[in-house]
């Protein structure tokens, strides 16, 4: 079989059928609708083999996460996914039958997990593995929260453990497995969580560059700065052996963690606790002038952010 023809064997049906789709892989464009009284929610993100993956994480992983990636783009919006388009650069070595089925098994992994449909994408031939993945989503525009919507009194939040994914690829670089190594391969986004906050959040971003700078860029937006209590920062119980500078530099700048960190005033944040008990938890606050302030048990603390950086 070609390498087309593999692709499209294995591909054309790896995920469920949405609603929506008119037209799906196979045409030369994919056509879809667009719920009434909705807009569409877009976003792209390319992942590069031995940069934003090591070399040899299996080819299920490396599709699964192309798109939790994506998926948690979404969900830092409050979308509601609905399909992606998949763009696939692929050394001729790994046009064969075992790459691309496991590949289009991690596809439909979390497809199906999520109800998106695989709409269509491209196929080329690269010297380098390069996925790049267009998710569609769809909410009402009025809800979606944006990064720019933080005020001064406002909680800053964050859904769930940060740094395991760091201190994964940490124990990977030196050549040990970690018990944390699925949280570094299958980051899960937080789409539901992310739609629960319309209403509540006032500004939300996810963290992929590390929660330092993705913090940041939500101040930057909305014009305000931040104190965060270190200690308050939930993480994985590997990580409470570490001195407390390892364990600030897996949580503050090392990305990949895929939990969303959003702003919530102090009532907003009651309510939303009470109906929905342990989903965000609460590790500082937004704070008058465009500084970010770290304290740890009450003391002020110096500490480089610096996240992933892309050049
Ligand atoms: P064209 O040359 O018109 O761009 P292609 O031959 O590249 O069309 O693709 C044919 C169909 O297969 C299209 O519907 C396209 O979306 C789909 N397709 C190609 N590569 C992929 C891929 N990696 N993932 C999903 N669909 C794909
Ligand atoms: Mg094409």
């Amino acid at each position: 079989m070609s390498e087309f023809s593999l692709i499209y064997h294995y591909f054309k049906h790896a995920t469920p059928r949405h609603a929506n789709t008119m037209i799906g892989i196979g045409d030369d464009c994919a056509i879809s609708l667009i719920p009434p009284n909705h807009a569409l929610v877009s976003c792209v993100d390319t992942l590069v083999s031995g940069r934003h993956f090591v070399h040899h994480t299996p080819a299920h992983a490396i599709a699964y996460k192309s798109v939790a990636v994506n998926l948690s783009d979404l969900a830092a919006m409050g979308a509601t996914p609905y399909a992606i388009l998949v763009g696939l650069s692929l050394p001729k070595n790994m046009a064969n039958d075992a790459f691309c089925r496991d590949f289009a098994q991690g596809l439909s992994d979390i497809c199906n997990q999520f109800g998106i449909e695989l709409i269509g994408g491209d196929t080329t031939r690269s010297a380098i593995l390069t996925i790049s993945v267009t998710a569609l989503g769809f909410i009402a525009p009025k809800q979606a929260i944006t990064r720019t919507g933080a005020n001064v009194g406002d909680v800053i939040c964050v859904s769930g453990n940060i740094g395991s994914a760091s201190y994964a690829l940490a124990a990977k670089l030196q050549g040990r497995t970690s018990p944390l190594q699925s949280a570094l391969d299958y980051p899960k986004p937080q789409i539901k969580l992310g739609q629960t906050l319309i209403g509540y959040a006032s500004a939300m971003i996810d963290i992929s560059d590390g929660l330092g700078q993705d913090l940041k860029h939500i101040l930057t937006a909305s014009g305000v700065g931040a104190r965060l209590n270190l200690e308050n920062i939930p993480s994985d119980p590997n990580l409470h052996t570490l001195s407390h500078q390892q364990k600030w530099q897996h949580q503050l700048n090392g990305g990949d963690d895929y939990e969303l960190c959003l702003t919530i005033s102090k009532e907003n944040l009651a309510k939303f606790n009470q109906q929905n008990p342990n989903q965000i938890f609460a590790i500082g606050e937004i704070t008058a002038g465009n500084q970010l302030a770290l304290f740890y048990d009450g003391n002020q603390i110096d500490f480089g952010i610096k996240g992933w950086q892309h050049f």
